[in-house]
């Protein structure tokens, strides 16, 4: 029978798009930082990174680095992965949060405007796992946590409309079937799914009354918070969660099911 490899000495957790400081990434890079994950920022944004990974490795001590990519560029994405494996502890996380909405009704949607799209949310977590998986597979150990989103179980009925839903649906199948081929390695692949969280996404910073209207259909009546998301993804990443694979967790307040 395979045994689990165990978590070295020190390891490191890879988060794309957690550059921005409202984001379900950046609360994710806090709360790894405080259960003493080193810490590989990656976001469009190049600035944004460095400057997240300064103040986490001043706030916990923890090793970080700051790396610019977008996502859906693969030289982009190897040069940034090449850096953080050149300078931090072995990665044994991967968190793919780098996304983007798109509230785009159907009849108006592009063929760019779907691309961009789809070039980001999938491709984007396509190239940066493939990259990622070469020394994960090598260790035989890792975990991979990637962003779905409830919109992809109910069918839209939030900010993003199709395009966003279908690219979201595309990260369930990529996850069971992903993990079906890395169980073998002792990696686990799964996705989170958030309904409403309170971050900028959905055009901007959430008004109260925005805030309402979209936990109307909670059963706790309210969004969730980024912190709440980033709760589940550390557990998923931990060394506890060795027996979760292919699973596509909810955290919505009872939305889908209400
Ligand atoms: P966010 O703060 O906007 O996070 C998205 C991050 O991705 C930003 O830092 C953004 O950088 C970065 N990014 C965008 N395009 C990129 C690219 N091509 N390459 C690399 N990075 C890129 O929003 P969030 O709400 O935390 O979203 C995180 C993930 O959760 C997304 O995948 C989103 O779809 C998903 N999600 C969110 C909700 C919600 O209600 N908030 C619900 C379900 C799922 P810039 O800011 O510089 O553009």
């Amino acid at each position: 029978m395979p045994e689990a490899t165990p978590f070295p000495a020190e390891y490191t957790a890879v988060l794309t798009g957690a550059g921005s400081k409202r984001g379900i990434g950046r609360a994710t890079a806090d709360r790894l930082a405080r259960e003493g994950w080193a810490v590989a920022v990656m976001d469009i944004n190049g600035e944004n990174a460095k400057a997240v990974a300064q103040e986490i490795a001043e706030a916990y001590g923890v090793k970080t680095i700051g790396v610019g990519a977008d996502v859906s560029d693969q030289s982009a994405v190897n040069a940034a992965v090449d850096e953080v494996e050149a300078g931090m502890p072995p990665v044994v996380g991967l968190v793919n949060l780098a996304g983007i909405s798109s509230p785009t009704t159907f009849m108006d949607e592009t063929a760019e405007g779907w691309d961009r799209v789809f070039a980001i949310n999938m491709r984007g977590t396509f190239l940066v796992t493939q990259r990622v998986l070469r020394g994960m597979i090598d260790r035989q150990l890792g975990r991979i946590v990637s962003i779905s989103s409830i919109s992809a179980e109910r069918g839209g009925g939030t900010y993003s409309k199709v395009a966003y839903s279908a690219s979201k649906a595309a990260i369930i199948g990529f996850t069971r079937a992903l993990a079906r081929e890395m169980g073998v390695h002792n990696i686990s692949v799964n996705a989170v799914a958030p309904g409403p969280i309170d971050t900028d996404i959905m055009g901007g910073t959430l008004t109260g009354e925005r805030k309402a209207e979209m936990s109307a259909g909670t059963m706790l009546g309210r969004v969730g918070q980024p912190e709440e998301v980033a709760a589940l993804i550390a557990f998923l990443l931990s060394p506890d969660a060795g027996y979760i694979t292919a699973a596509t967790y909810d955290i919505n307040g009872g939305l889908q099911v209400s």
